[in-house]
């Protein structure tokens, strides 16, 4: 399904073996609370609960909500950074709980009293919420989707996309997206880049691995260590504009290396 370059994961994610072990007791910890709260009659607990807004426009899984004597805590679990640099809970991850929150009172005629984000190492954030602002997000979220509907049916693709380097960096449609390549990608100081140019020259070394030349408007770029499979793909691109997605700066300013997960297309 396209994650193949992912696995084996003990191979490919950093931190793999502590984030494992985190994952693991964090399933733990729940299932022992499940079981202990279970045999208290005034306790419910949901997991993965779908919400739904009544005219189903807003909708969402919430991961737990636990209501012990008529309290109701919601909490989600976050398995990245929850904080800013400055210590504030970032706020797409608030946002997103209000709008949990705002969504159990549609389905349950009742707001969580608590609510809170927990992360791998099951240190619990709260967050502060009154119904009043879930409601506004609630309504700023109808009044986005219709926006971003009427802008389909128009088929408005400038206004639709929102080119930003933090964005799109992590986007996985930047293959298939003009507006993309519209940013001033050189300038990002990541050592990940993704290049665009004419196909001058490919060369094979005795390993298999292949070297491409590529002519941007004022330089020449070169790519190494490109696995051999491309080699019937690139021979035939040579003339042709091409994008490299994923590779990685040489030591030289205007030499890339290209990774496992790089992936070329023809431009
Ligand atoms: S690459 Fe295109 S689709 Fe993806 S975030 Fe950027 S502008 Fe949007």
């Amino acid at each position: 399904m396209g994650f193949g370059l992912f696995t084996p994961l003990s191979e490919n994610v950093p931190g793999y073996t502590i984030k494992k072990l985190q994952v693991k007791s964090l399933f733990k910890s729940r299932d022992k609370t499940e079981v202990q709260e279970d045999k208290n009659t005034d306790t419910n607990i949901l997991t993965e609960k779908w919400l739904e807004a009544k005219d189903s426009l807003i909708g969402g899984y919430a991961d737990i909500i636990i209501t012990r004597n008529g309290y109701t805590k919601l909490s989600d679990f976050k398995s990245g950074k929850i904080l800013l640099d400055e210590g504030a809970i970032k706020e797409e991850y608030e946002d997103q709980l209000k709008l949990y929150a705002y969504l159990h009172n549609e389905v349950y005629r009742k707001y969580p009293d608590e609510l809170s984000i927990i992360d791998l190492e099951k240190k619990e954030y709260l967050i502060a919420f009154t119904p009043q602002e879930c409601k506004v997000l609630a309504s700023k979220s109808r009044n986005a989707l219709s926006e971003i509907n009427s802008l389909i049916e128009m088929n408005e693709l400038k206004a639709l996309a929102k080119p930003d380097l933090n964005n799109c960096k992590s986007c996985l449609y930047r293959p298939a997206c003009n507006f993309y390549w519209e940013l001033t990608i050189s300038e990002t100081d990541s050592i990940f880049k993704d290049l665009r140019g004419n196909v001058a020259n490919v060369r094979q070394f005795p390993n298999g691995n292949l070297n491409a030349t590529l002519n941007t408007d004022d330089k020449e770029l070169t790519v190494s260590h490109i696995t051999n499979d491309y080699l019937p793909f690139l021979t035939n691109a040579v003339g042709k504009e091409v994008a490299f997605y994923n590779v990685k700066q040489g030591v030289k300013p205007e030499s890339y290396q290209a990774l496992k997960t790089t992936k070329i297309y023809e431009a």
